[in-house]
């Protein structure tokens, strides 16, 4: 078993380059599987206050017996915080939901550009940073356009977008743009969220002749472009091949044959028309 490695933010935090994902789970799962996943050697921890969870994510983190300062707990909040001061509410609700005093990486869910209330929201998670009350901030589902205004207006990138990224839904403008603003991306849904991605023929092939899982290979493809994958389950017998892909490297052609299979942005939520 390969310890998962960190990446750098922007500010200098390091976060762990694969974690948990937490949706959908309710409070007793929740609190079941990060507890197994912490003492499995996982350390990042990805809730919002959208999957009403945080409690059990609280208790799972006390069980686990792992010290609170090796872990990195992401959690993200709704629309209706969207302001400077809401965004304040909005940590302390999570924290005390959590039962953490400390937010390691805190998220605007979405950019509900409707309600055009992100970037104040943003300023609200800037104020947070520099009180120590999060160790590092960031977005969700934001499109360049999106962090285009938060560049302009406040002049501070997110450290982190997580974003709907797998192999084929690639994302290349997203990374690009991310790349040249040193913007971490973390994957959401990174192995295609229980539909037919693990059933692709091609991931199928390469995984069968690595003698590694369908997950497995996808997974590794997410690490070594440099993206952060969160893959959930809630089953604890996945803990450990979901984390294990360390330890091995796709080649170039391999990589290759995963990019032929990305199919653009269809089928990718729109992050101008959805949002909570
Ligand atoms: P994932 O791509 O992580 O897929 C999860 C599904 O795959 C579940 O059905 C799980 O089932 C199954 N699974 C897990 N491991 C394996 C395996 N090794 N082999 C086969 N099947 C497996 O999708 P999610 O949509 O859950 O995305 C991951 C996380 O991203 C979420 O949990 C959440 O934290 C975050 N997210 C963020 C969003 C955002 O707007 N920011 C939106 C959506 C998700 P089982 O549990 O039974 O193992």
């Amino acid at each position: 078993m390969t310890d998962i490695p960190n990446v750098t933010l922007a500010n200098g935090i390091e976060m762990p380059a694969l974690g948990l994902g937490m949706s959908p789970m309710g409070d007793g799962e929740a609190e079941a599987i990060v507890a197994a996943a912490l003492q499995a050697g996982y350390r990042l921890i990805d809730t919002a206050e959208n999957y009403r969870n945080e409690a059990g994510v609280g208790r799972g983190i006390r069980a686990s017996g792992v010290d609170r300062d090796e872990m990195f707990v992401t959690t993200k909040f709704n629309e209706r915080w969207h302001g400077e001061a809401e965004a304040q509410q909005a940590f302390a609700n999570s924290a005390e939901r959590l039962g953490l005093d400390r937010i390691d990486l805190l998220l605007i869910h979405w950019p509900n550009p409707r309600k055009d209330r992100y970037v104040e929201a943003w300023r609200g998670l800037l104020r947070l940073l520099e009180e120590g009350k999060v160790r590092a901030i960031g977005v969700s589902n934001f499109k360049p356009a999106h962090l285009d205004r938060l560049l302009g207006e406040t002049g501070v990138a997110p450290h982190v977008n997580q974003i709907e990224l797998d192999p084929t839904h690639s994302r290349p403008e997203e990374r690009a743009y991310h790349a040249a603003h040193g913007i971490v991306t973390e994957s959401w849904s990174p192995i295609g969220a229980g539909g037919d991605l693990l059933a692709n023929r091609t991931i199928v092939d390469l995984a069968g002749r690595r003698s590694k899982t369908p997950a497995q290979i996808v997974l590794r493809w997410h690490v070594q472009l440099g993206l952060v994958p969160i893959p959930k389950t809630s089953k604890p017998e996945r803990l450990a091949e979901n984390k294990d892909v360390f330890d091995f490297e796709l080649d170039q052609g391999e990589m290759d044959e995963l990019a032929s299979i990305d199919g653009g942005d269809v089928g990718v939520t729109d992050a101008d028309r959805f949002g909570h």
